[in-house]
């Protein structure tokens, strides 16, 4: 056992609904019933209390299945948690479809977004403007694409369109084998495309989950990641304290960002240091020969080809 002095959680409750129906949605999508909301936000205000008297500090990236924002309990939790002195990071997995004149109650040096453009659920024009207006609050935020064919043209329109200093991340998408012509364009919008490409051989492998970083969901149920389902213990009754300490990863691969940049074998606490739950690389924009640098580099850590699973 060992008891970090900081612990990061990845949340996620049991909100399933979205405003938005993405083709490639990795999810079950179904409406939530006002029964099911009311579950929800009750479990995102226990998890909030919680947080508050933690005794360790904490950053939370809450990753739900739907949309959060469009719910208040998840804006409200959001603004509030970001004020608390132990906590370093509150960040949210997000369309960026809500309005965001609720940041105005948050702590924006703790706040952070993951936003995801989907480009065939949202007008480009309304997308570009939300993004400058977070830029205009001073909201901390990342932008980010599904590396789809049918994506390239606008994700190359929107990489144009943004302020340099917006962090463009492109995920491989899910089943996609990439040429290296292909991955090339990618990584003319994404210098850490190659991170995404390909899913990285994980079993026996140390990974940071279980030990710093867990994963917590609605009834503080907590795992170590979200891709392994045995249960370290619970939240509420901090029997999840006994289980955390150093465990090789059982999986035989990891294939997303919120898992594998707890691998401490890839470079990811560096290159997203400060950044690391919103993906926000900690030199950004790069000057171009460490963008070079870094592609190079990434090539040469891997140890092995795999297949998205
Ligand atoms: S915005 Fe996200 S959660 Fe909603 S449908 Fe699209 S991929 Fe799924
Ligand atoms: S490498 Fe990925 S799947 Fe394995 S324990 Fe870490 S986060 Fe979970």
């Amino acid at each position: 056992m060992t008891s970090p002095d900081h612990l990061t959680i990845l949340y996620r409750g049991p909100l399933a609904s979205c405003d938005y129906d993405c083709g490639y949605c990795p999810f079950a999508k179904r409406r939530d019933t006002p029964a099911q909301l009311r579950v929800d936000r009750a479990a995102l205000e226990r998890f909030a209390g919680w947080v508050a008297d933690a005794p360790e500090r904490i950053s939370v990236l809450f990753t739900p299945w739907g949309e959060g924002l469009t719910r208040s309990w998840y804006r409200r939790t959001l603004a509030e948690l970001s004020h608390l002195r132990h906590v370093d990071r509150i960040a949210i997995q997000t369309n960026l479809g809500t309005r965001p004149s609720w940041t105005e109650a948050a702590n924006l040096d703790t706040l952070a977004l993951w936003g995801t453009y989907h480009p065939d659920q949202v007008p480009y024009e309304r997308f570009v403007a939300r993004c400058g207006e977070l830029r205009s609050r001073g909201v901390r935020f990342s932008v980010g694409v599904v590396g789809l064919p049918e994506h390239l043209a606008a994700a190359r329109r929107l990489r144009d369109d943004l302020p340099a200093e917006v962090y463009l991340w492109v995920n491989a998408a899910e089943g996609h084998t990439y040429t290296d012509a292909e991955a090339a364009d990618w990584a003319a919008l994404d210098p850490h495309f190659a991170f995404s490409r390909h899913a990285h051989p994980s079993a026996g492998h140390a990974c940071r989950t279980g030990e710093s970083v867990v994963s917590v969901d609605g009834e503080g149920t907590v795992r170590r990641c979200h891709f392994v389902p045995e249960v370290l213990g619970n939240l509420y009754d901090g029997s999840f304290r006994t289980a955390l300490g150093p465990r090789p990863c059982p999986k035989p691969v990891c294939d997303c960002h919120i898992g594998y940049v707890h691998m401490p074998e890839l470079p990811l606490y560096d290159v997203f240091a400060g950044g690391i739950l919103e993906r926000i690389p900690a030199l950004w924009p790069p000057a171009a020969n460490t963008v070079a640098d870094t592609v190079t580099d990434t090539a040469a850590r891997r140890t092995g080809e795999s297949t998205r699973a």
